[in-house]
């Protein structure tokens, strides 16, 4: 049986973060990843955008982590050649009805320490954006976008550089507490072929996105369920790419499901349309029952009144690990904390937008939390 001071199941963003920050103390860490590369789940199936942190409540763990991952995220990425840019970012009201969401959304963003925000006009949205039609803008300088696969990659190459071991087609099966450690089993291999091993760890993080509540409850009953909230994308391609220069957004929406269908010139020149946000049944089901090009065109054509459906064309979509079920209002705060009963495993749970900005700021908090665990 291998024997290791930390284990970490799942490697996404914030599991790779995660072994990055700690193998700088702990080279023993390991990592466990079901899937056959890192990353593949929600962390590469995102806007790419580094949020700047004026959508979240007020002291809230999002708030706190997207305003200090957004800058951590920089200079990680700039350290270590990830593709990344600021871009700064408008978030537009369409009409005058809207204009006091727009002051509301400033102030709140001050309020989380988010620096440099400032209202616009049509000719300020024009000068910054010639195809954008709206009222006024929010303008935030300090969001960026970021190549995700890229930062993933960079932060298991690092981990492992470190010592960590990162191990792919690996899925954590069981936790069992025992003394001083908690026992994990884990299925390597695929289904056909595979063999099982046992881990003792002296401490455990489940940072297993949409997965983190199933994991959780290896250990018993826990109260978390997360309820998948699919999001999907167009893109614009080739010349008329060349309509937007940088980042878009509608003011979000009011029930906390989504930032809305915003419009994202990505790192490679072309432009995302989306996400879309829908409840779905199936941590799985990607594609089912997708939205088509009209009724994206239809959405995006009240910013971008140029655009047109042959403009478009189907891309990726992602699942966002919510907390909040469906016909629930608000925004729930991500989860990270030592478990009640088994103190020994942190968890991570809810871990949606902002996580793949945050996840710095949400490793160093980790980070923390273990030394507690490990002095
Ligand atoms: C449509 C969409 C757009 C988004 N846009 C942005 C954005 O622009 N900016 C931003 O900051 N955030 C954005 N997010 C949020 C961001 O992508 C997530 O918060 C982040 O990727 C979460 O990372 P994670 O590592 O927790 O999850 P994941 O990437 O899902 O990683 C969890 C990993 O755990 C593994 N796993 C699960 N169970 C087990 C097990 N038993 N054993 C071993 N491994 C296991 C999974 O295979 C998976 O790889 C967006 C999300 C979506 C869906």
């Amino acid at each position: 049986m291998d024997q290791a001071n930390v284990l970490i199941v799942g490697g996404g963003v914030i599991g790779c973060a995660i072994a990055e920050a700690l193998s700088r103390r702990w080279q023993d860490a390991f990592l466990v990843e079901q899937y056959a590369k890192f990353g593949m789940a929600t962390s590469t199936r995102n806007s790419g955008v580094i949020h700047a942190g004026i959508y979240y409540p007020k002291d809230s763990l999002k708030a706190r982590h997207c305003v200090n991952g957004n800058r951590l995220t920089k200079e990680f990425c700039a350290k270590h050649n990830v593709p990344c840019r600021t871009t700064g970012k408008l978030v537009v009201a369409k009409e005058a009805s809207e204009e006091q969401e727009l002051l509301d959304l400033m102030k709140k963003g001050e309020g989380n320490g988010v620096e440099g925000l400032r209202i616009v006009d049509p000719a300020g949205i024009r000068a910054i954006e010639p195809h954008v039609k709206g009222h006024a803008a929010l303008l935030v300088p300090s969001t960026g976008i970021c190549s995700a696969e890229d930062l993933v990659h960079a932060l298991a190459r690092i981990a492992e550089e470190q010592g960590a071991s990162l191990v792919n087609h690996a899925k954590a099966v069981s936790l069992e507490p025992v003394n001083d450690a908690v026992r994990v089993r884990v299925r390597i291999g695929d289904e056909e072929q595979c063999k099982t091993e046992t881990i003792e760890a002296r401490c455990v993080i489940n940072a297993a996105g949409l997965y983190s509540d199933e994991v959780a409850q290896l250990l018993g009953p826990r109260p978390w369920k997360i309820y998948p909230v699919r999001g999907e994308y167009c893109e614009i391609r080739g010349r008329r790419a060349e309509l937007i220069h940088g980042l878009v957004y509608p003011l979000p929406h009011h029930d906390g499901l989504s930032l809305g269908l915003h419009l994202a010139k990505t790192l490679w020149g072309t432009v995302l349309v989306g996400p879309t946000a829908g409840y779905v049944e199936g941590k799985d089901n990607y594609e089912r029952g997708r939205m088509t090009i009209p009724e994206f065109v239809r959405d995006a054509k009240t910013m971008l009144p140029e655009l047109e459906e042959s403009d478009l064309q189907l891309g990726y979509t992602g699942l966002r690990p919510k907390l909040v079920p469906p016909g629930g209002q608000g925004i729930a705060d991500f989860v990270i904390e030592a478990d009640k009963e088994v103190p020994r495993v942190i968890q991570l749970v809810g871990i949606e937008s902002p996580g793949l900005t945050a996840a710095p700021a949400i490793a160093k908090h980790v980070f923390e939390l273990v030394e507690e665990i490990l002095h």
